[in-house]
């Protein structure tokens, strides 16, 4: 896989993308893949099996939300910057 383009990020690094601020609890995740599944141009599992955030790209909100509604230990994190609330989970 070339993914050259797109930076890798940190663990539980949160990513700005649009008005949510996304973000992965590495400790949670269990790599069941669903937010990859969801959203592939955002998520991606990374070789330890755990969920990373691709920087750079883009997806829709509801499509973000969507995949972090998706995973089984709600294991993905968004605020929304606008209002400063968490979206999800809730
Ligand atoms: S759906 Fe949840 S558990 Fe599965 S890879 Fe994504 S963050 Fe991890």
């Amino acid at each position: 896989m070339d993914d050259q383009n797109q930076t890798q990020t940190p663990q539980d690094k949160e990513v700005q993308i649009g008005k949510y601020k996304v973000k992965v609890i590495r400790s949670m995740c269990i790599g069941a893949g669903t937010c990859i599944a969801v959203s592939p141009n955002i998520f991606k599992l990374d070789e330890e099996n755990k969920a990373i955030i691709l920087e750079g790209n883009t997806d829709t909100e509801a499509n973000i939300l969507m995949a972090a509604q998706a995973c089984p230990v709600r294991a993905v994190e968004i605020v929304d910057t606008e209002t400063g609330q968490k979206v999800w989970p809730i």
